[in-house]
């Protein structure tokens, strides 16, 4: 390691948080930048007003795979207690479409060797007739031999429907699915993604299918011990610094921001991919990466929170609804004690964007009243609105590399790790591989 280096770290979501902690702990000198008074970006929690009350909730309902090896080693090392932090949970989908009543099931096979776990679970699945089952079976068979690979990407319910997978199979396993991990809608969603998603929880070993559900809330899971850790390690970290411009000087970059120009030797522009474009504009050599991002477009995340009295619980911590505008409805009080609060996620573009958030929140209600008939009345409820949650993630997407034309300049980010869709683990990725590119060109 050189000891003029230093290094600067602009945003402090999971990407600048990872990269930070990685060369921290190989002993660089790191100043992490974050415009906000807080950190975690799109993982985090907010404080809302519950009538004179001050309430913490996470921006967003957020759920993590076992296949996400990355994140769940860097918390680890953070000192974050798995069990503490989440609750893990064997692959289990439990989904019910509230107008027609249909109930859809499936549960992995536990006491079965992966892949078999998931194949017998595909075959004893309920809510499907035997040769839906035997079509499903066919095509994860298909998806095992070819390595979930495929030549062209295409939207993945042309991909489906080539795959003569049913409509009801469709709407109540695969775009179920597709929304939870790409936040895309099935007719525009890239099948590449999704199928990279399914191989990682599929065909490893049985514990990467499983999900493993936040149990306290997430700055507490993420950003506050990535926080102390890199602090520990003797990192710098600056809320409330936004980085107004970036440009090249003196061996290194100038990075301005309302409290002064600072000077590095390197820098990581760990930022949201629109954030990006900003920021890379006084960096000519950048237009490249600039080029990629620049067409991107965004889906929104509505994460609708809705309070019952204390004694009101669901019948799963986690379930799904089909044809209606809540996608996954998470009992907080079984996760985390918060007894009586429900988190319903409506992810992806949709009518919904329509309507005032009352209305939405409103109309929530009304779906889950109809799915679980015991709930009454909610007391309140908060809506809280992402409107740019992810990118959306579509066949061919360009994605830009961590490595960039600008000497000593590297992007990290959700949206730079190329096989994965706008996830925790992409931007956990995404910041080792830009600390891995530093330490292996000192
Ligand atoms: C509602 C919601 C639900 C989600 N659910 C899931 C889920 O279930 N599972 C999952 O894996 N993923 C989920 N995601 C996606 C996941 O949260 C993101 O992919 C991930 O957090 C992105 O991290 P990042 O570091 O790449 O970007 P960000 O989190 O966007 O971090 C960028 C940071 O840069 C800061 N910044 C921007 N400009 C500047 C500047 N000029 N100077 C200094 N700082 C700056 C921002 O304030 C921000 O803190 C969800 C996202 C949302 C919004």
């Amino acid at each position: 390691m050189n000891t003029h280096q230093h290094i600067a770290i602009i945003g402090g979501g999971c990407a600048g948080l990872s990269a930070a902690a990685t060369l921290t702990e190989r002993g660089y000198s790191v100043t992490l930048f974050e415009a906000s008074s807080q950190l975690g970006g799109r993982a985090r929690t907010v404080v809302v007003e519950n009538k004179d009350l001050l309430q913490l909730l996470d921006n967003g309902q957020h759920i993590l795979l076992g296949a996400y090896s990355a994140t769940l080693s860097l918390l680890e090392k953070a000192g974050v207690k798995e069990e503490a932090a989440f609750l893990r949970l064997p692959l289990q989908l439990n989904m019910q479409s509230s107008a027609a009543k249909s109930i859809f099931s499936l549960k992995s096979a536990n006491y079965l060797p992966a892949p078999f776990n998931i194949l017998v679970g595909f075959l004893f699945c309920k809510g499907l007739s035997f040769n839906e089952r035997i079509t499903a079976l066919r095509f994860m068979r298909h998806l095992q031999s070819s390595n979930y690979e495929i030549i062209n990407d295409k939207p993945l319910a042309k991909y489906l429907k080539q795959h003569k997978q049913s409509p009801k199979l469709v709407q109540m396993l695969w775009e179920p699915l597709c929304l939870a991990a790409l936040n895309t809608p099935i007719a525009k969603a890239s099948s590449k993604i999704f199928l990279n998603v399914l191989r990682d929880s599929f065909s490893g070993s049985k514990k990467d299918s499983d999900f493993l559900i936040p149990k306290q809330d997430l700055s507490q899971i993420i950003s506050h011990p990535l926080a102390h850790y890199i602090q520990a390690k003797g990192g710098s970290i600056k809320l409330n610094h936004r980085i107004r411009t970036l440009v090249e000087a003196d061996n290194g970059f100038n990075l301005e921001t309302r409290q002064g120009t600072f000077h590095f030797s390197h820098v990581i522009v760990a930022t949201s991919p629109a954030r990006t474009d900003k920021l890379l504009e006084q960096l000519p050599k950048l237009k490249a990466s600039q080029d990629k991002t620049h067409h991107y477009q965004y889906q929104p995340i509505y994460t609708v929170y809705l309070r019952y009295p204390s004694e009101i619980k669901l019948p799963q911590v986690m379930s799904g609804l089909s044809g209606t505008l809540s996608q996954w409805v998470f009992d907080r009080g079984t996760l985390c004690g918060e007894k009586g609060l429900l988190a319903v996620v409506v992810s992806a573009e949709g009518k919904h964007q329509k309507l005032t958030q009352d209305d939405l929140a409103l109309s929530v209600a009304k779906e889950l009243k109809l799915a679980f008939p015991h709930l009454p009345k909610p007391l309140w409820h908060k809506v809280i609105a992402e409107k740019r949650a992810t990118f959306s993630c579509v066949p061919d997407l360009a994605r830009p590399t961590n490595r960039t034309a600008q000497n000593n300049l590297y992007l990290a980010g959700d949206y730079t790790y190329a096989s994965y869709p706008a996830t925790i683990e992409g931007a956990v990725r995404s910041g080792i591989y830009c600390a891995n590119l530093i330490t292996n060109a000192s």
